[in-house]
């Protein structure tokens, strides 16, 4: 990537007063140029005490939604309106209704991998990093959750006291759905005394060989405190690169070479370039939708203190 691009980049950030928010899954050349890389949790967090005039998401699309919800007043770009999660449009408030009337007596918990029209209609948020914590302190024992099933499962097995119902049934991630069982046994057989690490987004026959579950952000946690020296990694590609550079003294296999995320790719150096130049896209949530869609993003925050 040119150096021009790259000094542009820098200048048009200062002068706009604007902070890059970066998910883990980012290309190295961009997170070389955030000035916050997290997993979903953590960058919600940091949008919430941004006081930035102008925030840029290098991320998923539902990443700088939840950005504007919670900075209803601030500008909140994406680089590319491609950049769309797939599964978090598996949900619709249409089925969310349908499901809330056969079960009255249970919890919304929605996924942040959700559009903010379906945020809106949820009792509290969840991400990979919190879902089990946030979900135990409900009152209620029975719970939805959505749109994704592996992580509905997940979180099953770690509260067996509640009923975890997933709407709609068969949501999922399409990357880590390639992660299959029987790669995974031929890898662990191959690096008997590699760490497992695997997202809660896996399917369960997966998450059932896994040493940890835990989020992008946990699993660059754990690399860092392990004194274990080796690590297959269950998740998207690009957080081997971002754990290869932090951890340059271990060994990091990935359990896919082809487990990417297409989407977030779509952010590239020059449509960064040409976000902040020409303040493009823009994230715009109707009103009516914002408020309740804040309550449950500030319930999930607030929760996770
Ligand atoms: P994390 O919150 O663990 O980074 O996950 C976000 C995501 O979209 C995983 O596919
Ligand atoms: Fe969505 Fe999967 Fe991409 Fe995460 S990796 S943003 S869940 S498609």
């Amino acid at each position: 990537m040119s150096l021009d691009i790259i000094n542009e980049i820098i200048h048009l950030k200062k002068e706009k007063n604007a902070v890059l928010l970066v998910h883990n899954y980012q290309e190295p050349d961009i997170q070389q140029l955030s000035d916050f890389i997290g997993d979903s949790l953590e960058l919600a967090q940091k949008a919430n005490t941004v006081d930035n005039d102008l925030i840029v998401f290098a991320g998923a699309e539902f990443m700088a939604e939840t950005a504007k919800i919670l900075n209803p007043k601030k500008k909140v770009l994406i680089p590319s309106s491609m950049a769309k999660c797939p599964m978090a449009h598996m949900l619709t408030q249409k089925k969310i209704e349908e499901y809330k009337k056969k079960h009255p007596d249970a919890a919304v918990a929605l996924y942040v991998n959700t559009t903010a029209e379906t945020k809106a209609l949820a009792d509290v948020c969840i991400t990979s990093g919190n879902a089990a914590r946030i979900i135990k302190t409900l009152k209620e024992e029975k719970v939805l959750v959505g749109p994704d099933r592996n992580l509905a499962h997940y979180i099953q097995t770690q509260i067996p006291e509640k009923e975890i119902i997933p709407i709609p049934e068969n949501g999922h991630c399409y990357v880590h759905r390639k992660f299959l069982k029987e790669d995974l046994m031929k890898l662990k057989k191959q690096y008997p005394d590699a760490v497992v690490l695997v997202h809660p987004e896996a399917d369960p026959s997966v998450q059932g060989l896994a040493d940890k579950i835990l989020s992008t952000s946990g699993m660059l946690r754990e690399a860092q405190t392990s004194s274990e020296k080796q690590f297959i990694i269950t998740t998207e590609i690009g957080l081997v690169d971002q754990l290869r550079n932090k951890q340059p003294d271990k060994e990091f296999i990935p359990a896919r070479y082809d487990a990417i995320c297409i989407q977030q790719k779509k952010i590239t150096v020059y449509n960064l370039y040409l976000s902040l130049l020409k303040e493009q896209y823009e994230i715009r949530i109707p009103e009516n939708i914002l408020k309740n869609a804040y309550a449950s993003i500030k319930r999930m925050l607030d929760l996770s203190n």
